[in-house]
C-alpha cells in the first residue's frame, strides 16, 4: 500500500527530539503562548525573511486577523480566487466584508493578475493571492496594481512554507503572509496552528493583541479580540520541525522532479511551474480527463490519491450567497474537474514514486 500521506513516518524520523520538546513543555507548566511560542515566532520570521511572525491557533485565524489588521470590515471587498481551500473565502466573510472572486491562470492555477486588476472597485480593501499547492502566485503584477490603489496584499501561504518568488520568500512579499501548521501541511504541528508574518510592526502589534482578547495588558481590552492563541506544545514541536524543513522541502522537490520525469510525454498534465519560482510541492497534482478511472485504478493497485478540490468555492452550497454560478470561472472549474493529487511527502521512497508514476502512465496509455 502506498498511502497519500504518512505523518507517523515523519514523527518516527525525529521522535527523540519531539518527545524531549513535548516533555519540556509538560514540565514547564506553561501551556499557552510563552517562551516556546516566542522563540518559534522569531525563528519562523527569520525563515520567511520577514521581520515579525505572530503565532495563532489556525491558518484560518491568521487570515482573519490579517484582514482585521488591514482594516477590512463590513462594506469592504476582498479579492481572492475560487481555486482554494474554503478557509480563504470563509475568513473574508468573518470580517463582514464581501469576497470577490477572480479566475486563476490556466497553467499555474494561481490568481490571474489581470483578472484581479479588473475586479478592483472603490470598495476593494485587500487582495489575497493563494500560493496553491506550494507554488507562489505571480506577485509582482498584483503588488503593482495594489500599490497604485492603496490596497493591502495578504498572501495565503498556508500551503507554501519556504516557497520563493524571484528570490523572495513567501510571507515576506505582500504586506502580510498567512500560514497554517495543520498536521498535513509542509510544516505541521501536533495539532492546530497558524501564523501571520509581516515586515510591518504596526500590523504585527495589532495581530498580537487581537489573538489574545485585544488586550496588551491583561484584562485591559483595547480592541475586541479573540482567543486565537497558539499553544506552547505546538510552538515547541514547530521549533523542532522547522530545523528539518529545508531538508524535507528538498526531498519533496526531488520526488516531484522524479514524477515529472517519468510522466513526461504521457497524456497526463504535470504541474506547470512558472520561471523564477521555487515550488515547495505541498501537493503534487496532475490533470487528467477521466479522474474517477485514474483514482479507482490506482486504488486497486493500493495507491491512495486525493482531490484538491472537487468543488471550487463559488459552487459550494455555503457560498451561494456570493452570487456566482457555474461557468463564471472556467479555469477553476476545469481544475476542479481534472485535478488529482498523487502521494507526496518527504519520507516517501523514490521507488514508491516510480511505482505510482508508472501506474499513472499505464492508465493514461489505455
Ligand atoms: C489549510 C489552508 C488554510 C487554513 O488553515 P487551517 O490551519 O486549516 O485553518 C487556508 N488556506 C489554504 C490555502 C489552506 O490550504
Amino acid at each position: 500500500m502506498i498511502p497519500y500521506l504518512d505523518l507517523k513516518a515523519q514523527y518516527h524520523s525525529i521522535k527523540s527530539e519531539i518527545d524531549a520538546a513535548v516533555s519540556s513543555v509538560l514540565e514547564s507548566g506553561q501551556f499557552v503562548l510563552g517562551p516556546e511560542v516566542g522563540a518559534f515566532e522569531e525563528e519562523f520570521a527569520a525563515y520567511c525573511h520577514a521581520s515579525f511572525a505572530v503565532g495563532v491557533n489556525t491558518g484560518t485565524s491568521a487570515l482573519h486577523l490579517a484582514l482585521l489588521a488591514a482594516g477590512v470590515g463590513p462594506g469592504d471587498e476582498v479579492i481572492t480566487v475560487p481555486a482554494t481551500f474554503v478557509a480563504t473565502v470563509a475568513a473574508i466573510g468573518y470580517t463582514g466584508a464581501k469576497a470577490v472572486l477572480v479566475d486563476v491562470d490556466p497553467k499555474t492555477h494561481t490568481m490571474d493578475p489581470s483578472k484581479a486588476g479588473q475586479a478592483i472597485t472603490k470598495s476593494t480593501k485587500a487582495i489575497i493571492p493563494v500560493h496553491l499547492y506550494g507554488q507562489p502566485a505571480d506577485m509582482d503584477p498584483i503588488l503593482e496594481i495594489a500599490k497604485k490603489k492603496n490596497i493591502i496584499v495578504i498572501e495565503d501561504a498556508a500551503q507554501a512554507h519556504g516557497a520563493e518568488y524571484k528570490g523572495r520568500r513567501v510571507g515576506s512579499i505582500g504586506d502580510m503572509g498567512c500560514f497554517s501548521f495543520y498536521p498535513g501541511k509542509n510544516l505541521g504541528a501536533a495539532g492546530e496552528g497558524g501564523a501571520v508574518t509581516t515586515k510591518n510592526s504596526s500590523f504585527a502589534k495589532t495581530i498580537r493583541t487581537l489573538r489574545d482578547w485585544g488586550a496588551e495588558k491583561r484584562y485591559h481590552h483595547d480592541l475586541k479580540g479573540f482567543n486565537y492563541r497558539l499553544e506552547a506544545m505546538q510552538g515547541a514541536v514547530l521549533r523542532v520541525k522547522l530545523r528539518h524543513l529545508e531538508k524535507w522541502t528538498q526531498a519533496r522537490r526531488s520526488l516531484a522532479a522524479l514524477y515529472d520525469e517519468i510522466l513526461r510525454g504521457s497524456k497526463v498534465e504535470t504541474p506547470s511551474v512558472a520561471p523564477q519560482i521555487k515550488h515547495v510541492y505541498h501537493i503534487y497534482a496532475i490533470q487528467v480527463d477521466s479522474r474517477e478511472r485514474f483514482s479507482e485504478e490506482l486504488a486497486a493497485k493500493g495507491i491512495q490519491t486525493n482531490i484538491h478540490y472537487p468543488i471550487p468555492v463559488h459552487l459550494q452550497k455555503a457560498y451561494a450567497d456570493l452570487g456566482y454560478k457555474s461557468g463564471d470561472f472556467p479555469v477553476a472549474e476545469t481544475l476542479a474537474r481534472k485535478t488529482l493529487s498523487l502521494p507526496l511527502y518527504p519520507e516517501l521512497a523514490k521507488a514508491q514514486v516510480e511505482e505510482v508514476a508508472e501506474a499513472v502512465r499505464g492508465i493514461a496509455g489505455k
